[in-house]
């Protein structure tokens, strides 16, 4: 036995409640005395689904990790998530292993209800860590819904609206002729219809203003004629300005090579500063990676400032959410772009939101076709001449391979940093 304080309220005059439970009735009992849960009664024509257990697997890929949620049921019916990988994903990892005390011995199904559990009771709104956890949780729920109904999780979300999933990747490269070559090398490979390309040179952060622009200019114009005049080119600034005047004048020097999107022009923070800059430049803008919840992506597309938002689907609270914000996009009349940088799991789970969303444009998208991503699902989704045809399996069509990701433990990592050349901090 052990004393679980329960803490219902922190309003003046209302006393802490003490609750002794059994532990493991604790664990078995989410949130324990708590609260009146849902009732279990019978759904349809299946058992009921109860949690059972929460499972994460961090895992050292490339020069981060990467980090799997499962979520297992009495049915023998398992889903499978992913969080992002925000930085301390150590606590990423905790607050996954805290939402199973509250979650286990609910119906996996009732993904809405889980949800409000999860982000009301944090009482605080959360940042990436918070949200992150809830998104890989979320994904896995919609994978048992999935199986448990025999079909792919799309038909659970109104059903596909098309049959292809379009990507683009990003081309890396130092010199303007590295990225134009990068960009043309992934085209002829895997028959992309658009690229995505950095403007900046090494030290951005540190370097005069107009080499910065000027740089921009050449590097963008490189890549514009190596690819020919139809690829569609995102440019994407990471938010390293916050100036702007500086997305302004860098917008203007790459204008006439047609890019398809500024992206993160400036700092997410300022929506006022960012409807400013949409008066001003003449490439449509994306924006959106930072942001979590329907709640964040409100007074963007109120503001009308943005030609195209790109949540990320394991931070910005799921599946759900992300059609939440689609559907607010729509109304404003903006189409989404995924953020993807994660591992396959994340990109099966975006081809299910994309399949299902009228207003989706295109997915970013890391080849699954080498090592040592291919290893980590057991069959990683197929691209096929730039585009991901959809799965047909129950759920969300993909398995991982546990074996390997247990070989490949997670690892201290870190964003590389930049100071500018007085030695104050930039942005990256
Ligand atoms: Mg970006």
């Amino acid at each position: 036995m052990e004393k679980v304080y329960n803490t219902g309220s922190s309003s003046a005059g209302k006393s802490d409640t003490l609750a002794t439970v059994n532990r493991r009735r604790f664990l078995a009992q989410p949130a324990a005395a708590a609260a009146p849960f849902l009732q279990a009664a019978q759904t349809g024509t299946r058992p009921n689904l109860k949690i059972t257990d929460i499972q994460v697997f961090p895992t050292a890929v490339g020069n981060r990790n990467l980090i799997f949620v499962k979520v297992l049921t009495d049915q023998g019916i398992h889903g499978i998530g992913e969080a992002y990988s925000c930085g301390p994903d150590e606590a990423t990892v905790k607050v996954i292993e805290d939402y199973k005390t509250w979650l286990v011995g609910q119906d996996p199904r009732n993904i809405q209800y889980l949800w409000d559990l999860m982000y009301n009771f944090t009482r605080f709104p959360g940042g990436s860590v918070v949200n992150s956890a809830i998104s890989g949780i979320e994904h896995a729920l919609w994978d048992i819904s999935g199986k448990a109904a025999g079909l792919p999780v799309y038909m659970l979300l109104g059903g596909k609206v098309r049959d292809r999933i379009r990507t683009y990747q990003s081309a890396g490269g130092g010199e303007p002729a590295q990225v134009a070559e990068a960009a043309k090398r992934l085209i002829e490979k895997y028959k992309y219809t658009a690229i995505k390309m950095s403007p900046h040179m090494a030290g951005t952060n540190s370097r005069p203003v107009n080499y910065v622009t000027r740089m921009a200019g050449q590097r963008v114009r490189a890549v514009r004629e190596a690819v020919g005049p139809d690829i569609d080119i995102g440019v994407d600034i990471h938010a390293k300005f916050f100036e702007v005047t500086r997305a302004i004048r860098m917008a203007r020097e790459i204008e006439p090579y047609n890019p398809m999107w500024l992206e993160e022009p400036i700092r997410p923070e300022n929506v006022d500063a960012m409807q400013k800059l949409s008066e001003h430049v003449e490439i449509p803008l994306a924006s959106g990676e930072c942001n979590y919840t329907r709640h964040e992506f409100r007074p963007i597309l109120g503001a009308q400032c943005l030609d195209f938002v790109q949540p990320d689907i394991c931070v910005c609270g799921g599946i759900l959410e992300m059609k939440k914000i689609a559907a607010m996009a729509e109304a404003a009349f903006v189409r989404v772009a995924p953020h993807n940088p994660m591992g396959p799991v994340a990109t099966a789970v975006n081809v299910h939101f994309a399949a299902s969303t009228p207003n989706f444009f295109i997915l970013e998208y890391h080849p699954d076709d080498t090592s040592p991503r291919k290893d980590i699902l057991q069959e990683p989704l197929a691209l096929r001449d730039g585009y991901i045809p959809l799965p047909t399996k129950p759920g969300l069509g993909v398995e991982l391979n546990e074996e390997y990701i247990r070989r490949n433990p997670p690892k201290r990592w870190r964003r590389g940093f930049e100071f500018r050349a007085d030695g104050s901090v930039g942005f990256i």
